[in-house]
């Protein structure tokens, strides 16, 4: 069986966007499910949008989603260097020999004399392609305008007749008219490849078998094979996968909420939330399970659930799959994840943490994202200083209030330590005993205690929050209403 061998090509121009991370994870799955190599490299031949800080955080959101590489940056491998910034004399080298071959040809032709070329071809309603002019130069013309310190671009030959087939694993055959393409650029007049001569000698030479990216590169891949053809080396297998849509089907932006790893993780979502949503954007596993583990993905993921149409975003998907993993997560590292910040804020000290774990492991399975937790826990932190609105126009402004927070109070003050089961049976007993229904004794002492109308089960808060707290909050609330 040939080596599986994939690669995930981000130009660092900008953050690791959702569309760029399933794409990764897509190159991940695909080699860790058939015991292939994960190649990560860095296109950063646009030297202008190109940037060292962009490419830091790419590598950040690919570590902080648990993609690993087996070849690329910080990790070396046999078929570097991993940025294409680093491999300009193999490009050289190359385009060199396909000008030597007559298969390319270098271009005079000026920015200025190309604009009237394009004006005219719209003027005409006609597709602007390159027209040629440079391809007729004899060898002594070339010779003289290089003499002349003129830099020209290098344009590849492409045949005027014919199609090219892509054999796209996902699309299946998909056919481009050789006359619709131009005689196009494959080093720029700084000497620079474009983006489509390097990926291919980039892919060769690190024996990529299976390139797996985004639709929008179904356009270059007829160009690339042109350019496969004229090296007269094989082509790795394609599949393009399908844009990402908002939910509008409009192309997605801003506009619609986070679209960037790191923004994600700023705004308190789980690297496994991230992962499985974006993993079931446009794969499915052929089942209606939603959630899923790393090992299942691993297992189940194939080429041929990837589906050709679009994959709409839904963040609320994304968001409740955050919700079950915090829900689910080790309460230690849930910990670790909010301990900066809740310091920050003087919840957390070095004294409180098997309170703060228990407080979060009460309040979290609400939390759709890791800050909810702090508004949740907000008062087993702070005072209480207001109460909501509606809950103390129901619940306090009754006649009987005042006596029903008595007898809980008298209730507590009879206890050392509150245990929410014993807590339970007492409150209940005294609102028989008062001819009430427990939920009558429940509603003002939750309000009393926590400011709110919903809080995790009574009982436990109260255990938490401990006895002196309790028998506080609810003399507070006494002279509240009083
Ligand atoms: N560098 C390209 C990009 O970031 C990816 C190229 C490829 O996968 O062939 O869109």
């Amino acid at each position: 069986m040939e080596d599986i061998r994939v690669r995930f090509a981000p130009s660092p121009t900008g953050t690791l966007h959702i569309g760029g991370a399933r794409t990764a994870l897509f190159n991940w799955l695909y080699a860790r499910s058939l015991g292939g190599k994960l190649i990560l490299r860095l296109e950063d031949t646009d030297t202008t949008r190109s940037t060292e800080d962009s490419a830091r955080g790419i590598i950040e959101g690919l570590e902080w989603l648990g993609i690993d590489w087996d070849e690329g940056p910080l990790k070396g491998g046999a078929f570097g260097p991993y940025r294409q910034s680093e491999r300009l004399p193999l490009y050289k080298q190359y385009i060199q020999q396909l000008l030597d071959e007559g298969k390319a040809y270098y271009c005079f032709c000026s920015p200025e004399e190309l604009k009237i070329q394009r004006e005219k071809a719209e003027r005409n309603k006609l597709n602007y392609k390159y027209e040629g002019t440079c391809k007729s130069l004899t060898s002594s013309q070339v010779k003289e305008l290089l003499e002349q310190g003129m830099q020209p671009v290098v344009r590849l030959k492409v045949p005027n007749t014919g199609v090219t087939v892509v054999h796209d694993l996902i699309r299946g055959d998909v056919e481009f008219d050789n006359r619709l393409l131009d005689d196009f650029i494959i080093a720029k007049s700084d000497g620079w490849p474009t983006y489509n001569f390097a990926v291919v000698i980039d892919d060769h030479f690190m024996k990529i078998s299976h390139v797996i990216r985004a639709e929008e590169h179904l356009s270059n891949t007829p160009k690339q094979l042109l350019i496969y053809n004229a090296l007269k080396i094989d082509a790795p297998q394609f599949a393009h996968v399908s844009m990402i849509l908002a939910p509008d089907r409009s192309k997605l932006s801003k506009r619609h909420g986070a679209t960037s790893v790191q923004e994600f993780r700023d705004q308190g979502y789980l690297p496994q939330a991230l992962i499985n949503y974006l993993a079931l954007l446009g794969w499915s596993p052929g089942n209606d399970v939603d959630i899923m583990s790393v090992q299942d993905m691993i297992a189940g993921f194939d080429l041929n659930n990837v589906s050709k149409s679009a994959a709409i975003y839904d963040t609320s998907k994304l968001t409740w799959m955050n919700g079950h993993y915090i829900a689910e997560a080790n309460i230690d590292w849930i910990f670790e994840l909010i301990d900066k910040p809740a310091r920050a804020k003087g919840w957390f000290t070095d004294d409180n943490r098997e309170y703060c774990k228990q407080v979060i492991d009460l309040v979290r399975s609400r939390a759709k994202t890791l800050y909810e937790i702090f508004d949740l826990a907000e008062y087993f932190f702070n005072p209480v200083i207001n109460y909501d609105e509606k809950g103390a126009n129901k619940y306090f402004s009754r006649p009987g209030a005042i006596d029903k927070l008595t007898a809980v109070l008298n209730m507590i003050s009879s206890a050392n330590v509150l245990y929410a089961s014993e807590l339970e049976q007492k409150l209940r007993s005294q609102a028989e005993s008062m001819g009430l229904k427990a939920s009558e004794l429940i509603h003002p002492t939750r309000l009393a205690i926590s400011g709110r109308t919903m809080t995790p089960g009574l009982f436990e808060v109260m255990e938490l929050l401990g006895a002196e707290t309790c028998m506080q909050r609810i003399k507070q609330a006494i002279s509240f209403i009083a």
